[in-house]
C-alpha cells in the first residue's frame, strides 16, 4: 500500500468519542502525582487518556501505519526539526526513554557514570526495551554532548539500526549557522532515501504551518500562566505538553485550543489556583524525564506553583515559531535553522548568553519569584553552566537554587526538604 502525505498527518489521530479511549486512565507512574489534585479543567481527563494510550493504543496505531508502508523516525533532541520528517512523508516520535530500568539496562553498552537519558536511549533500541525505539525505521541523533555522540556511534555499529547523526557546532557564529543549515540538507537526503518521498516546497511549507499552529496553541495555554489569575496547574500543563508526541499535530492544536477556551471561562468565573503570596517558580535545566513530574508535584504540594519551564520539552522547544515568510526551500531551511539552531539555547553551546537572556526575560514575563535549575545526574554541560545561570540571576536579584536528580531517584525526602526551604525563603 502506498502512503500519502495525508496518511502521515492522520497516522496518530485519535477518536475522541471512543469510549475505550475515554476509559483509559493515566498510567500509575503519572497518576501518583495527580491523586491530590483538585479543580482540574474539565478537559484534563481527555489528556489523561491520551497519555494512557501510550502503552497500547498508540503502539497499535504506529504498527498498523508501518505495516501499510509508513515510516517511523525516532528523534533524540530538541534540535531536530520534525517539520523535515513530516515533509518527507514520515511520522516523528521523540524517544526520550525517561525510564530508570532502561537506564540500568544501558550499562551493558555504556559506563554507569553516563547520563541516564543516554543509557536509557541506547538500551531502548539495542536491548529492544522500548517498542517504539525498537521498531523505528530511522533514528536521528545529534552531537550535543560527548555521551550522546558516543552512544550514536555504538548504535550505528548495530547492523539493524539505521542511525543518522546531525553534527552540531558548539558556537553560534554565522559559519556555525551555515553548517547546521547544511546538515538539514543532508538530513533531507537521508529522509528521502528512507521514505521514497521527495521533500517539496509545498510539503515543507505545509509542515511548517501545521507545527507552527501547534506551537501557537501551546503558547496560548502558557499565556494563562503569566497573569495574576492562573486557571491551570503546572502539572496539568506538563501533561498537555507531554501529549505532543502522542497525537497528530493538527488534532493536538484543536484540543489545546478547546482547553484554552475552557481556561478563558475559568478565568471569567474567577477560578484561580494561586494566591497573592504563592511562590511562582521557573524551572530550567537538562531533561529530567519523570523526575520533572516529581519536582513539579513537590513544588505544588508544598504551596508553590510552577508557571514556566525553560526546558527541552517546554519553552525551549515550543516557544519560538518558524517564520512563514519564505519563497523557496532554501528560505524555509534558513528559517528552520533560525528556530532550531539559533533559537534553542542548550548548554551544549559556549557561550550560551541566549539562555541567560531567556531566563531573565521569562522571569519578568511570568512574574517569577524563584528559579530552580535542575540537573540530570552526570550531565556535565548543564551542571557546569549553572555558574552562569546563578550569576545572571543573582545579578538581577532573582532567588535561585541548583538541584540534581537521577532517574528513579529515591532521595525525594531530601529533595522535598530543599524545595520546601527554598519556597519558604522566597515566600
Ligand atoms: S538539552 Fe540540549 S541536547 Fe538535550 S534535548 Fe535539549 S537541546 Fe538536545
Ligand atoms: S542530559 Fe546532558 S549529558 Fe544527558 S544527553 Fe542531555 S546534554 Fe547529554
Amino acid at each position: 500500500m502506498t502512503i500519502t502525505q495525508q496518511d502521515v498527518w492522520g497516522a496518530l489521530e485519535i477518536d475522541i468519542n471512543n469510549p475505550e479511549l475515554l476509559a483509559t486512565e493515566l498510567p500509575p507512574q503519572y497518576a501518583c502525582y495527580y491523586e491530590e489534585s483538585e479543580d482540574r479543567p474539565e478537559m484534563m481527563p481527555l489528556f489523561d487518556s491520551i497519555v494512557g494510550q501510550y502503552g497500547e493504543g498508540l503502539l497499535e496505531k504506529v504498527l498498523t501505519y508501518q505495516m501499510n508502508g509508513g515510516k517511523l523516525v525516532g528523534t533524540y533532541c530538541a534540535h531536530i526539526p520534525n517539520e523535515l520528517i513530516y515533509a518527507a512523508g514520515a511520522v516523528p516520535l521523540g524517544l526520550c526513554s525517561a525510564n530508570s530500568t532502561f537506564a540500568e539496562m544501558g550499562e551493558q553498552y555504556m559506563p554507569p557514570n553516563t547520563c541516564p537519558l543516554v543509557r536509557a536511549s541506547i538500551s531502548a533500541r539495542l536491548a529492544k526495551a522500548c517498542p517504539y525505539a525498537a521498531n523505528a525505521d530511522l533514528l536521528i541523533g545529534e552531537t550535543s554532548c560527548d555521551a550522546k555522540t558516543k552512544a550514536w556511534a555504538i548504535m550505528d555499529d548495530d547492523a539493524e539500526t539505521d542511525m543518522h547523526v546531525i553534527y552540531l557546532p558548539k558556537r553560534k557564529e554565522r559559519s556555525d549557522f551555515e553548517h547546521f543549515k547544511n546538515e538539514l540538507y543532508i538530513m533531507i537526503q537521508k529522509l528521502e532515501e528512507v521514505t521514497g518521498f521527495e521533500v517539496t516546497e509545498e510539503s515543507l511549507r505545509e509542515s511548517i504551518e501545521i507545527l507552527n499552529d501547534r506551537r501557537r496553541a501551546i503558547n496560548r495555554m502558557w499565556s494563562f500562566r503569566k497573569g495574576d489569575v492562573i486557571p491551570i496547574s503546572g502539572k496539568d500543563c506538563l501533561l498537555v505538553q507531554e501529549c505532543t508526541n502522542y497525537i497528530a499535530p493538527k488534532q493536538y492544536a484543536e484540543l489545546v485550543n478547546q482547553l484554552c477556551d475552557e481556561l478563558d471561562e475559568r478565568v471569567e468565573r474567577g477560578i484561580n489556583l494561586v494566591e497573592e503570596d504563592t511562590p511562582r517558580i521557573l524551572i530550567s535545566g537538562s531533561p529530567t524525564g519523570m523526575q520533572g513530574w516529581n519536582i513539579n508535584n513537590m513544588i505544588e504540594q508544598s504551596g508553590g506553583m510552577v508557571v514556566a519551564e525553560e526546558t527541552c520539552s517546554s519553552l525551549r522547544l515550543h516557544e519560538r515559531l518558524i517564520s512563514e515568510d519564505a519563497d523557496s526551500i532554501d528560505d524555509m531551511l534558513e528559517h528552520t535553522t533560525d528556530k532550531y539552531f539559533n533559537g534553542i539555547h542548550c548548554a551544549c553551546f559556549t557561550p550560551n548568553v541566549g539562555r541567560m537572556d531567556d531566563l531573565l526575560r521569562l522571569s519578568e514575563e511570568y512574574q517569577i519569584d524563584g528559579v530552580m535549575d535542575i540537573n540530570l545526574k552526570f550531565c556535565q554541560i548543564f551542571d557546569t553552566e549553572n555558574y552562569f545561570v546563578s550569576k545572571a540571576l543573582d545579578e538581577e536579584g532573582i532567588p535561585n537554587i541548583h538541584l540534581e536528580v537521577d532517574y528513579g531517584d529515591d532521595s525525594s525526602g531530601q529533595m522535598l526538604t530543599r524545595i520546601q526551604a527554598f519556597l519558604e525563603m522566597i515566600a
